[in-house]
Order: C-alpha cells, then structure tokens, then sequence
C-alpha cells in the first residue's frame, strides 16, 4: 500500500488583498479549520500544514529532502503542487525566479538540484553518476518537449520492466548546479513562448520537471536509476462555474479530467485494495506511472489561498487532499 505524504500550504496574502477576510484557523502543525461565511467549519488534519509565515526552506525540509535522498538511493519519487490558480503553486516549485538567491524565496527545484550535486559530490563516487534533466508541459492532453519546442506532441510508451518513456524527449546531461538552473530557465522560458503563440496562460497546463539520477554499478555491471518528477499542476479551479466558453472551458474539461484521474489513481493506490490502478486514464497519470506506487514515495502540496473570497475552491483543493491520505 502506498504511503503518501500530504500537505497543505496557505500563501499569504498578496498586496491586493491587504484587509480580505481569512477563512483559516489554525489548530496545531498538523490540523485547522476552514470556515466560512455561514461559519460553517470543515476541520482538516495532514502530515503537516505550511501556514502563511511558513518558509520555503521548511517546505523543502519536510516535503521534498527526503524523496531527493531517496532518488540518489535508485528510489524514484514525486513531489505534486496541487490547487487553483494563484494559490502559489509555481512560487513554492520554482520560488519567486527560478535564479533566485534570496534563501526566503527560493523554491524547491533549486533547492532540489543542491541537494542532488550535494549528494553525488560528497559520496566519493561521483564520477559514476550522472543527472539528466527533462521538462514536459502537459496542454489538452498534447505532451510538448519545453526543452525542444520543435518537439510537440511526445508519445508515451511502457518499457518491459516497467519504466515510461517519453518517446524523444530532450534529456540533458547536468554537470552541475548553474548548468541545472540555466536548462530550467530556458525550458521555463519556452512555457511563456508557447503561451502567447497558443493564447494560453500557463496555469492551464501542467509542467512537469523529470530529472533522472542514473548510477554505474561498476561490480553489478548495470546502470541504477533513480527518477524525480516535479509537477506543477494546471489550476484546478472549477471553470464551469465561471462561465466560460468554447476553448477556455474545452481547456477546463480536460484539465478536470485529468485532475480526476489523478485523484483516482493516488486513491487507488492508498486504498491498496483496487488491483486495477487506472493510470491510461490520462496522460498526466500516464506519465507518473513509475513514479508513483510501488516503492516510489509522493509528496502531494495543495496549495490554497488564504482569503475567505477562495472559501470554496480552497475546500474543493483541501478535500482532494484529504481524500489522497
Ligand atoms: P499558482 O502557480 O498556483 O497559480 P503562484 O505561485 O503564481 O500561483 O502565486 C500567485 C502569487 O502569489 C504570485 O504573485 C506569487 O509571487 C505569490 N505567492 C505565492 N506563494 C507565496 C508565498 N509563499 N510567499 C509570498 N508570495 C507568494
Ligand atoms: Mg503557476
């Protein structure tokens, strides 16, 4: 049965909102109240709660270091941002810039390739590993390549043995940290080109950050890899509910579904009662197949904002992790 680490993050209020009515109250490091207008009160418990004063350092300590250990180990992992737009998904992924050095808002990829140079390099083997880097948007069921833009609609096949292939895909060796952050900030920058060339915001596509540790066994002579995939998920705000039309709610439908399937794959796998784990049912969970289940670990973050105005989206992103533990 899978174990998933789930937890819930609060941003804090942005400039805009400055005086907006909260709908949290805090219990403990592990519990709160959502509330409402009405009062009405939905009390949630997960592994840990991020309130708005929370550190990125402290999200990376709790969330994310021990699934990088794990990769070094062969142990492939994933580490999930969930929640609408605007409740700081990319900011807790990627930190205020993908550059940045400020430690306060520097996110959990950085971070996540320190601790991975960190590792190889304090082992006395470094030269037997070696780190590849993918990025991946995932945009109406279409999986484009945002390290070779030319490269827009990568199949996904199943080797023997398990292992999912992107068919093609861009993988770059990574020597280092600055060359790590240089091929993240153009794959980032990609994003934004796609988006003015297709007319669409990045939050209605999911990114997906692939880097693969990969280990000569010089005695064993074979290779063991370890994958890590980052997911910074499209908004999962309810788009029916805003009226939208035509290619805007198309986008919507599609990102509920596959939103969908991968809540009824984590809750497949949690359950550990289904035998049948239903990962063909989008190409987000196609995807994450490897790197989800089995000895794989999962962090899943949903990600809310604070402000009673986000009351219902904020339960809806909360309910969904409550259903994944
Ligand atoms: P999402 O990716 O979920 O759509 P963003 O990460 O873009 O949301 O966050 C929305 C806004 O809130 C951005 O302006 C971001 O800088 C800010 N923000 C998000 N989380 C935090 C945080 N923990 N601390 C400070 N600002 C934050
Ligand atoms: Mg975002």
């Amino acid at each position: 049965m899978a174990n998933i680490c789930v937890c819930a993050r609060f941003r804090p209020a942005i400039s805009k909102e400055d005086g907006e009515a909260l709908c949290i109250a805090r219990s403990d490091s592990r519990s709160f109240t959502l509330e409402d207008e009405k009062d009405e009160q939905h009390m949630f418990s997960f592994d840990k709660v991020f309130y708005e004063d929370s550190e990125q350092a402290d999200v990376y300590e709790f969330l994310a270091r021990p699934i990088v250990r794990d990769a070094v180990e062969a142990i492939n992992g994933t580490i999930i941002t969930y929640g609408q737009t605007g409740a700081g998904k990319t900011y807790t992924m990627e930190g205020a810039n993908i550059m940045e050095t400020d430690n306060h808002k520097k996110g959990l990829l950085p971070r996540v390739v320190d601790e991975l140079f960190e590792a190889i390099n304090s082992c006395g083997e470094t030269a037997a590993y070696k780190i590849n880097l993918s990025m991946v948007e995932i945009y109406m069921e279409k999986v484009r390549d945002l390290l070779d833009l030319s490269k827009d609609n990568i199949q996904i096949k199943e080797h023997k043995g398990h292992a999912i292939v992107l068919c093609g895909v861009t993988e770059i060796l990574i020597s280092n940290v600055e060359e790590a952050l240089k091929f993240l900030s153009s794959g980032i920058a990609n994003r934004a080109v796609g988006e003015t060339q297709m007319n669409k915001a990045s939050s209605r596509s999911h990114c997906i950050y692939i880097l693969t540790v990969q280990k000569e066994m010089e005695k064993e002579k074979r290779v063991s890899t370890g994958k890590l995939v980052l997911v910074d998920l499209a908004g999962s705000e309810k788009a029916e509910k805003t009226g939208a039309e035509g290619r805007v709610l198309e986008e919507a439908k599609t990102i509920n579904k596959s939103l969908s399937a991968l809540g009824n794959v984590i809750n497949a796998l949690t359950s550990g009662k289904a035998n049948h784990i239903p990962f063909r049912d989008s190409k987000l969970t196609r995807i994450l197949q490897d790197a989800l289940g089995g000895s794989s670990q999962t962090a899943l973050l949903c990600c809310c904002s604070p402000g009673l105005c986000h009351f219902s989206e904020s339960l809806s992103t909360l309910r969904f992790g409550a259903r994944a533990k």
